[in-house]
């Protein structure tokens, strides 16, 4: 068994006593493994462990790693969990199975070209940066609700839920109860949050996917 393979099963037993501890139903809570990185044979085992979520940061990355192992376990769902270009709409599409990070207008309308002209329809969720960081994607907590209205009535994009990734240094608490609460205003079910540091706390404020990179793959 590799190293990453022993650690997808310590992350799968703490998530499945966070559920627990949660009052979620077992599995309720979906684990993407972060590979960004990693090579195709460090992922190819845990593949084979039966992980079949992932995400990717980088769409040009992603596009060397991903078709062959896609090619090779059909049922792989494959998340794009880094900034979209919108010149770098159309591959996206056609690789990514979860878009995580739609964050402004003019994504929102290449996607919604780009999946009509390729009759592909990637779930999609809309970044929020919660802690208004200047340096980081994500739309403004204020400005988050009336997007994804736009999203659906402007642009016909169906919104599954939200993700955020909240300050490196500050309690995470706050920022997942807030990215809750724009989830229920804007009528959305889904909450990606959650990594290697916090994804026990985040699943406590209600996540229904966490993003595990370095916890399973080691360090980066
Ligand atoms: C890299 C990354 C993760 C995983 O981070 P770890 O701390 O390694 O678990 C999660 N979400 C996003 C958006 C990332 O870029």
């Amino acid at each position: 068994m590799t190293n990453a393979v022993k650690q997808l099963h310590a992350v799968k037993a703490k998530i499945a006593n966070a559920e627990r501890e949660a009052k979620q139903a077992p599995g309720a809570v979906t684990l993407v493994a972060v590979s960004k990185t990693f090579a195709a044979e460090d992922i190819r085992p845990v593949i084979e462990a039966d992980q079949r979520v992932f995400g990717e940061n980088r769409v040009q990355e992603a596009q060397g790693k991903w078709p062959a192992l896609k090619a090779a376990f059909a049922d792989i769902e494959l998340h794009l969990i880094g900034p979209l270009q919108s010149n770098k709409a159309k591959e996206a599409v056609a690789l990514f199975d979860v878009i995580e990070t739609v964050d402004r207008e003019k994504i929102a309308a290449e996607l919604s070209k780009e999946m009509a002209r390729q009759g592909r329809t990637p779930k999609l969720y809309v970044q929020v940066n919660t802690g208004s960081e200047p340096q980081k994607a994500g739309i403004e907590p204020r400005e988050a609700v009336a997007f994804v209205k736009r999203c659906r009535d402007v642009h016909g994009l169906a919104i599954e839920g939200l993700m955020c990734i909240p300050p490196a240094d500050e309690n995470p608490g706050p920022h997942f109860a807030l990215l809750e609460k724009l989830a229920r205003e804007a009528g959305v079910a889904k909450l990606s949050m959650g990594m290697s540091g916090d994804y026990e706390t985040a699943i406590a404020f209600g996540a229904t996917s966490v993003r595990v990179g370095s916890a399973i793959f080691g360090n980066r």
